[in-house]
């Protein structure tokens, strides 16, 4: 975590974090320090088929060993996550992606320009590359990222193979961006979390499927696709018929609280949490950016949904209602997740 990063969000970062003291159930959920011994014991405990919450840029990841059919599975029971949604396989470094993926020269140039970061690749997978089925979903392809983060880079280095990880949130639930949010959702249900304090970019990795001379965005995030774009010198398709391959996940509920949400609100009504952007805000309520800056709204955007949705519920509030936010660049990632919000929850059990 950057010094500016926690210079800039103290006071949410430590009443979210410190307060609550561990329930029985979440103890059996081993809570490791990002040092070095905690690094050794995440990187054992993925060797030994177990699933461990590790912090990364974007959000918390739910690792564990992706060769493995049996480790992968007790992602998919730990979350409540559908047997039909893939999972990214998450390696230490680029020069491993052609174990794994058929990649041609676009794809190649994506990896070298943006891997360490936030860019998933959905590319052909290579056979007997030791993937499990189970983690590819039984796709033809499978989507691929070098995460940028220290502590990731270190763990996934230790454990020397591919993790398969989603976000460590329980299915269709907001995703987790500090340790103790992982505890909130999945605490009981997993083996290890390492705390690595709270993410940098607080929104989850730009998927895109890459197939010879097309990029096609399967879902936008951390990298918008405008900065994609002028990196590469290639447009990024931004719609379907492309013949790239669709993204399975895209189909299930996500990112939704308990409270109903209402967004591009141009206030809040009387019974509801406001969560502004910019002027369009209340001096004594929530704001994804004071300053209208996107990057820090999306950084601030999933731990702030989860404090609206715990005071909403505290008092009996009927809805988060969230403040407009520009649909461009990285606004287009938020306002994906906000309209996903705004859809609801299914059936997932906090
Ligand atoms: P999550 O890990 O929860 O952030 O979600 C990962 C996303 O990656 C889901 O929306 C998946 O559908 C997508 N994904 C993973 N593997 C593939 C693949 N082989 N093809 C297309 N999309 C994929
Ligand atoms: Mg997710």
């Amino acid at each position: 975590m950057s010094v500016a990063r926690q210079a800039r969000y103290p006071v949410i970062a430590a009443t979210h974090s410190r307060k609550k003291p561990l329930t029985v159930t979440q103890l059996k959920t081993k809570l490791l320090a990002c040092d070095a011994f905690g690094i050794t014991r995440a990187a054992k405990l993925l060797n030994s088929g177990k699933t461990v919450a590790i912090p990364t840029e974007t959000v918390y990841g739910l690792a564990a060993d992706a060769r493995s059919d049996n480790a992968v599975q007790k992602i998919f029971d730990a979350k409540g996550r559908p047997a039909e949604n893939p999972l990214i396989i998450h390696l230490a470094r680029p020069e491993d992606l052609p174990r794994f993926a058929r990649a041609g020269n676009l794809a190649m140039s994506l990896a070298g320009r943006f891997w360490p970061g936030p860019l998933t690749l959905v590319l052909p997978a290579k056979e007997n590359s030791g993937i499990s089925r189970v983690a590819t979903a039984g796709q033809r392809t499978v989507a691929l990222r070098v995460p940028a983060h220290e502590t990731a880079r270190k763990i996934l280095g230790a454990f020397g193979g591919p993790a398969a990880a989603p976000s460590a949130n329980l299915s269709g639930h907001v995703s987790a961006t500090a340790a103790s949010h992982v505890l909130d959702d999945l605490g009981g249900r997993i083996d290890a979390v390492v705390d690595g304090g709270s993410c940098d970019a607080g929104i989850e990795s730009t998927i895109l499927a890459v197939e010879a001379d097309t990029i096609q965005l399967l879902r936008s995030g951390a990298i918008s696709a405008e900065d994609i774009e002028s990196e590469i010198g290639e447009k990024v398709l931004l719609g379907s018929g492309t013949g790239a391959p669709p993204a399975p996940g895209r189909g299930f509920a996500h990112y939704a609280p308990k409270t109903r949400v209402r967004i591009n609100a141009d206030r809040p009504g009387i019974d509801e949490i406001w969560l502004g952007f910019g002027s369009n805000a209340k001096e004594d309520s929530m704001n994804l950016s004071k300053s209208g800056d996107l990057s820090e709204a999306a950084s601030n955007l999933f731990q702030m949904l989860r404090i609206a949705d715990k005071l909403a519920i505290e008092s009996g509030s009927a809805a988060i209602a969230v403040s407009r936010v520009p649909d461009y660049g990285i606004g287009r990632a938020v306002n994906d997740r906000l309209r996903r919000a705004a859809e609801g929850r299914k059936d997932w059990q906090a």
